[in-house]
């Protein structure tokens, strides 16, 4: 499954990165009139006969909808840099010298990259994208046994080894930018989910039992959580899975991939892109 999870991220990236050099391409050359071969956006439009209605009406709603995903990509940037530079101030004040030091000497492997913060609520977190650290709130120490804490504490690590924070915040950049794409949201879900189970499997692995967190997972599903910028939360819409996984570990986990209305709604646009450039050409 590990495999078939990073080809589905590369088949992410490869998607939303041919989207995004297609429309820079198209902006390009609408800004200098350079005409490379492969702009499909400009070619569409080159066929197009520069003074027909349907000319202008392409051209003004590609322009808009680069506007649209240029003004999503960075309203989202901008949005997660507040929420991160809040969420460092609040680890900050909050640090628990004491909680942090003990944690630290227990689990030596991980050692620096683990902080506790003293705060009422239940909070798991690996957050960085690429000095990644784990978060623990002073109630997670308090309220959970020392093998459940190592079954959080393993879980989180692997988000850190996979650097998932920064994946997850990609995935949701490029879907949030690229809306007209919408088998990227299905992808995403799969993706995160799977990210989810994979840690599950190593934390397993190093314990040598799933019992510990599957306590873990059943205390946290009636909790709400802040999860910050850059950040896997333990809890997640992945719970029911990883409860799935937990209980039965043989049977084969089905993440739905292929919702039919987003599937048919890229495919659709994928054949009018294609019916386009082949009308052109003959
Ligand atoms: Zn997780």
């Amino acid at each position: 499954m590990r495999i078939r999870h990073h080809l589905t991220f590369g088949f992410y990236l490869l998607i939303s990165g041919f989207a995004w050099a297609q429309m820079i391409l198209f902006w390009v050359h609408e800004a200098t009139g350079f005409n490379p071969e492969w702009g499909i956006l400009q070619y569409c439009l080159t066929i197009l006969k520069e003074q027909t209605a349907i000319h202008q009406v392409v051209l003004v709603g590609l322009n808009i909808l680069i506007a649209y995903s240029v003004l999503k990509l960075v309203g989202f940037a901008i949005q997660q840099i507040k929420l991160g530079s809040h969420w460092r101030k609040h680890v900050n004040s909050r640090y628990n010298h004491v909680k942090t030091t003990q944690l630290r000497q227990q689990f030596n492997e991980i050692g620096i990259k683990m902080t506790v913060i003293d705060h009422e609520g239940i909070i798991a977190v690996t957050y960085g994208f690429f000095r990644p650290r784990i978060v623990l709130s002073s109630k997670v120490i308090d309220y959970f046994s020392d093998r459940e804490i190592a079954a959080i504490v393993w879980h989180e690590n692997f988000h850190c080894r996979n650097f998932d924070p920064l994946r997850s915040y990609f995935l949701q950049i490029m879907k949030t930018s690229l809306p007209f794409l919408p088998i990227l949201e299905k992808l995403s879900h799969y993706i995160q989910v799977w990210m989810e189970l994979l840690a599950d499997q190593y934390a397993i692995q190093k314990l040598n039992n799933a019992k510990d967190l599957a306590c873990v997972l059943l205390k946290c599903t009636q909790q709400v959580q802040v999860v910050p910028v850059g950040s896997v939360g333990f809890a997640d819409a992945a719970i029911n899975y990883r409860l799935q996984q937990l209980i039965d570990p043989k049977q084969r986990i089905k993440v739905p991939v292929m919702n039919s209305i987003p599937t048919m709604n890229s495919i659709l646009m994928l054949t009018l892109l294609t019916g386009v450039i082949v009308s052109g050409c003959s």
